[in-house]
């Protein structure tokens, strides 16, 4: 089970966002692009029958997405049909349709040229609402493009190329897919997909994903360099994709393939083993859950709970605010679908980059990562949070449940907290609601503030979880979206260190669990030294716990307790993670980090 480390040639090489866990090799295979031209229209009677062929391809379209909805194999159906209900809903979306029609008839263009101007309006007003625009928003502007795309396809009347087009074993390139269209991929003959549109967070990667299909997305001006038939190489984990490749890169990855191939395979079949080091401590690992798209790989990957359920990202992706029966079902939704394992739904963290377009214009220009952020934002709009804290308590009913605040920075806000809960279970008593007799309510650590007083902290809080993204950023003073200060963002910086270890003794002190749900907990270097000081859970993104779950169970925490008592005595990041990359050496030689 030896893993290579990644074959890098000088030149040839294209970089992108890998998607997938393995690597392929095959024969290019190009779906072409569309090329929209604009043309005038002749007369009144030309523009009716325009205006009848767009509605046309919307009614097409839409009966594309349901077929693609109804063949998704068992076992994704369910969680992805969601993806086929949001195209749906946004082809009835009446803005769409009516801005075109009207762009068909007051500029007597044709309906493709309507589309991409409508799209352009659609997207410079999602565009407008934030300043750094946030991965949600730019997941459902990718989906209205990709959505105009089907309709442009429709229009062209150019049909998908018949199943037996595709060669054996070949390696899709387009410009963009829809995931109508990766669901209707040949899975025997598809062996990877490369597009030049798409992110990580995108439908089509998520579908990708889902059906096990290997993609590198995002790969900049690739298709006009690709002649089909090409052979080339796509690597699913490192991203990367290299055009007509010489004999000995072919050799290389023909064993890297392997070794991906069994690496995956023996790591994902032993993550459900429960993670205890090797003398017997036991470290929980849990999953972080943005999206409910998630949650069936959460558990094939192992994951013993979710240590972090980002509840903002329903509020990003709208004018107006979601309801409390909505939140109700998405988190009833979650704690069913994981429990008895426990789910930690952590309340609002709205403001900075999370503004809500129902409320981004009235901040814009103030530095909103000092501002009205996480609990500062719900304390000041007690209307918003209760409608999330009543949607909370209520799932509580339904299955394991823990509340988590984040960024506290005082011992008033927990207060607070606690005080609304108080009155919103009264209030719900009173309507004949079920709550869970006992809701613990922890806090996220991740303000420089609450560190200092963690021990008086620990005497409110059922639980802490340290956020090490933001405790990095509000301790060393960085902006964590600048890369301009991206070399000081050090996980393994001393101060940083000792700052958790004051945490997680505050928290033994007081004898209540702490984790971590920051981006340490999924790095194999840091995660040592979390463990080795004592962590008692750490969460996640969910492809991230085999591999972690894997290293505490190779472990004696006994060692990471020696290698973490020198790193702490380092006076710099990179002695400490020199420290600890020489322990992990023999211990994780086959895996990547
Ligand atoms: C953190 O700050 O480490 C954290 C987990 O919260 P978020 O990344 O959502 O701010
Ligand atoms: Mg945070």
């Amino acid at each position: 089970m030896l893993l290579p480390p990644p074959f890098v040639p000088a030149s040839s090489v294209f970089k992108g966002i890998g998607v997938g866990t393995a690597a392929v090799q095959g024969e290019a295979f190009v779906l072409g692009g569309l090329n929209v031209i604009r043309s005038n229209l002749p007369d009144d009677e030309a523009v009716t029958v325009e205006v009848e062929r767009f509605l046309q391809a919307v009614d097409s379209t839409s009966a594309k997405f349901k077929a693609a909805k109804a063949i998704l194999p068992r076992g994704i159906a369910g969680q992805d049909e969601e993806i086929f209900e949001i195209y749906l809903a946004l082809l009835k979306e009446p803005f769409l349709q009516k801005h075109t029609i009207s762009l068909i008839h007051q500029e007597k263009i044709n309906a493709e040229a309507a589309l991409l101007m409508t799209l352009d309006l659609i997207q410079e007003i999602m565009g407008s609402r934030v300043a750094t625009p946030d991965p949600y928003i730019k997941r459902r502007g990718e989906d209205v493009a990709q959505l105009v795309h089907s309709l442009l396809k429709s229009l062209s009347g150019r049909e998908e190329p018949p199943e037996n087009f595709y060669p054996q074993g070949c390696v899709v390139v387009a410009k963009e897919m829809t995931p109508a269209e990766v669901v209707a991929l040949p899975r025997d003959r598809v062996a990877g997909l490369v597009t030049e549109n798409g992110g990580r967070t995108s439908h089509t990667a998520l579908l990708a994903q889902a059906l096990e299909i290997p993609a590198v997305m995002g790969v900049s001006s690739l298709v006009d360099k690709v002649t089909p038939g090409l052979r080339l190489i796509l690597d699913a984990v490192e991203g990367h994709v290299i055009l007509d490749p010489d004999y000995d890169a072919q050799a290389f990855y023909r064993t890297r393939e392997l070794a991906l191939a069994t690496f995956h395979r023996e790591i994902v079949r032993v993550a459900h083993i429960p993670s205890r080091t090797l003398d017997d401590r036991r470290v929980e690992i849990h999953a972080n859950l943005e999206l409910l798209e998630e949650l069936p790989a959460v558990t094939s990957y192992g994951a013993e709970g979710i240590g972090l359920y980002r509840t903002e990202m329903v509020y990003l992706s709208r004018d107006c605010l979601p309801t409390e029966e909505e939140l109700f079902e998405s988190y009833r939704r979650v704690v069913t679908t994981i429990h008895p394992r426990e789910v930690t739904i952590r309340t609002l963290d709205l403001g900075a980059d999370k503004m809500p377009a129902a409320f981004g214009r009235q901040f814009e220009g103030q530095n909103q990562a000092l501002g009205l952020r996480a609990i500062r934002f719900c304390l000041k709009y007690p209307d918003v949070f209760r409608a999330q804290l009543r949607a909370i308590l209520r799932a509580s009913a339904t299955g394991n449940t823990r509340v988590m605040l984040p960024m506290i920075s005082t011992l008033e806000e927990i207060d607070e907290v606690k005080s609304l809960l108080l009155d919103t279970r009264r209030e719900l008593v009173a309507e004949g609601h079920r709550i869970a007799p006992a809701l613990p309510v922890g806090i996220m650590v991740e303000v420089p503030a609450a560190v200092v007083m963690a021990r008086e902290m620990a005497q409110k809080a059922d639980f802490f979880s340290i956020g090490t993204n933001d405790l990095i950023q509000y301790s060393m003073a960085l902006d964590r979206t600048n890369p301009e200060v991206k070399d000081l963002y050090q996980p393994l910086n001393p101060s940083i260190l000792r700052m958790i270890k004051m945490v997680i003794d505050a928290g033994k002190e007081a004898r209540i669990p702490v984790s971590i749900c920051g981006g340490m907990a999924a790095d194999p270097v840091a995660a040592s030294l979390l463990i080795g000081l004592g962590a008692d859970m750490l969460s996640m993104p969910y492809y991230n716990i085999p591999v972690i779950k894997r290293l505490v169970r190779m472990s004696f925490f006994e060692d990471i307790q020696k290698v973490t008592r020198e790193a702490l005595q380092t006076t710099s990041s990179r002695d400490a993670e020199a420290l600890v990359r020489e322990f992990l050496r023999d211990k994780l030689a086959d895996a990547q980090f």
